[in-house]
């Protein structure tokens, strides 16, 4: 039985008068893909932030592989991967000198080129990241995520934006850093993405978890309640299309 690598209690974060978290609970296993679904302002990006200790919190305790975030932060970031959303990443540097300068900071040896590879930007290893499009820069974050080897990742919307095939090509890079022992913490508006990733999902509604369970369960625990659809569905749907006229391999923007 695997163990918790996260636990969160009572978490709670407030901006000034307003409660965007509202005492949550939760833990994620050691080695699963978590997922944290909501609508807009549901709070996943603050408890994320959190968790990864770039946000103070208001009250709740996170611990972290053992660690409490409030007695050392620097030792949790040391073992967790981060996506940051829009950052600067060094307008001069090229990725392989940038991959090659957070790799000297985390005191890692990195292979750029490899790392470029599984998210199909080695062409553009010389180029600066200001140069890249939206969606190679979404997959260049992923990449720097990966720099330090981190035992935990944290995704916040990985797949925004990009195209069908980067999308599943991503899903399988994320499925083999699961296959390497890692654990992983996604956000995500998409819930094929999450039904075809993640172990176990939180739904997050106003600062508050409303449910938490596998994909499975949830959905069963729906269809017991009654549900059903309006019109059947086909066996396949325009996402299927596209890929099957398109191809699955990497495209370029
Ligand atoms: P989305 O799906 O839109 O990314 P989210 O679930 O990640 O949403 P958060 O970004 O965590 O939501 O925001 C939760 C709530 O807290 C929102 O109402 C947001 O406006 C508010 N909030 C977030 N950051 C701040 C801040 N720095 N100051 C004040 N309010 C904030």
């Amino acid at each position: 039985m695997a163990q918790p690598i996260i636990k969160v209690q009572d978490l709670v974060k407030r901006y000034g008068n307003f409660e965007a978290v509202k005492g949550i609970s939760f833990e994620v296993m050691e080695g699963e893909i978590f997922g944290l679904l909501g609508p807009n302002g549901a709070g996943k990006t603050t408890t994320l932030e959190i968790i990864e200790t770039l946000r103070p919190k208001t009250s709740g305790s996170v611990i972290v592989d053992g660690i409490d975030i409030d007695s050392d932060r620097q030792a949790v970031k040391n073992i967790i991967g981060v996506q940051l959303q829009a950052a600067g990443y060094y307008p001069n540097l090229n990725l392989k000198q940038i991959i090659e300068l957070f790799a000297g900071l985390y005191n890692r040896t990195v292979d750029p080129l490899a790392l470029l590879d599984k998210v199909n930007l080695r062409e553009k290893a010389k180029n600066k990241y200001k140069e890249l499009s939206g969606g190679q820069k979404q997959r260049f974050s992923i990449a720097t995520t990966l720099i330090n080897q981190p035992k935990i990742i944290f995704l916040d919307e990985p797949t925004t934006g990009l195209d069908p095939q980067a999308r599943r090509n991503l899903w399988d890079l994320i499925k083999q850093l699961r296959a390497s022992g890692a654990t992983v913490v996604i956000t995500t508006h998409y819930m094929d993405e999450a039904e075809e990733l993640c172990e176990r999902v939180a739904i997050v509604d106003s600062g508050r978890i409303i449910a938490i369970n596998t994909p499975h369960a949830l959905i069963d625990n729906l269809l017991a309640s009654g549900f059903t659809r309006a019109k059947a569905v086909k066996g396949a749907n325009l996402e299927d299309v596209f890929l099957n006229m398109t191809g699955k391999e990497w495209r370029d923007e």
